[in-house]
């Protein structure tokens, strides 16, 4: 059996960590919370996700340094970034995209459109993996065509 695809969730929120978090086990992901870059860090080593959900506004360290620094790192370069920012004005947004990320999405945010852009980063960044996220995420609507 494929495993589910992994999504680091880097958020110092508790309230909105457990919200997405619920969210992605739903949907047949597997979430990981760490709730500032010191954990986050310690996550990375243990195992490499698939997909990492990143708050802009985190003590200590910013989101934005941890996208650049995991974007220079060759054990995350490939690691797909949504960030998740308060901040929504078009430098911002400009900044975040910069630094590494693959999409942003603005707070508030829906959790169905959340999801949304997670399935659309993944497909775009792993398309023979498509099939095994099909599987699990996204595809249960479809049925296969018979004649
Ligand atoms: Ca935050």
């Amino acid at each position: 059996m494929r495993t589910m695809p992994s999504v680091l969730l880097v958020e110092d929120e508790s309230s909105i960590a457990e919200l997405i978090a619920v969210n992605l086990r739903h949907n047949g992901f597997r979430p990981i919370w760490a709730m500032d870059s010191a954990s986050a860090e310690r996550e990375l080593l243990a195992s490499t996700p698939d997909l990492i959900l990143l708050d802009w506004m985190l003590p200590g360290e910013s989101g934005l340094t941890l996208a650049k620094r995991w974007r220079s790192d060759p054990r995350t370069e490939a690691v797909p970034i949504i960030m998740l920012t308060a901040r929504g004005d078009e430098a911002d947004r400009v900044a975040g995209l910069d630094a590494g990320a693959d999409d942003y999405i603005a707070k508030p945010f829906s959790t169905k459109e959340l999801l949304a852009r997670v399935r659309a980063v993944l497909r775009r960044r792993t398309p023979n993996r498509r099939v095994d996220l099909c599987r699990w995420a996204f595809c249960r609507s479809i049925r296969p065509r018979t004649g």
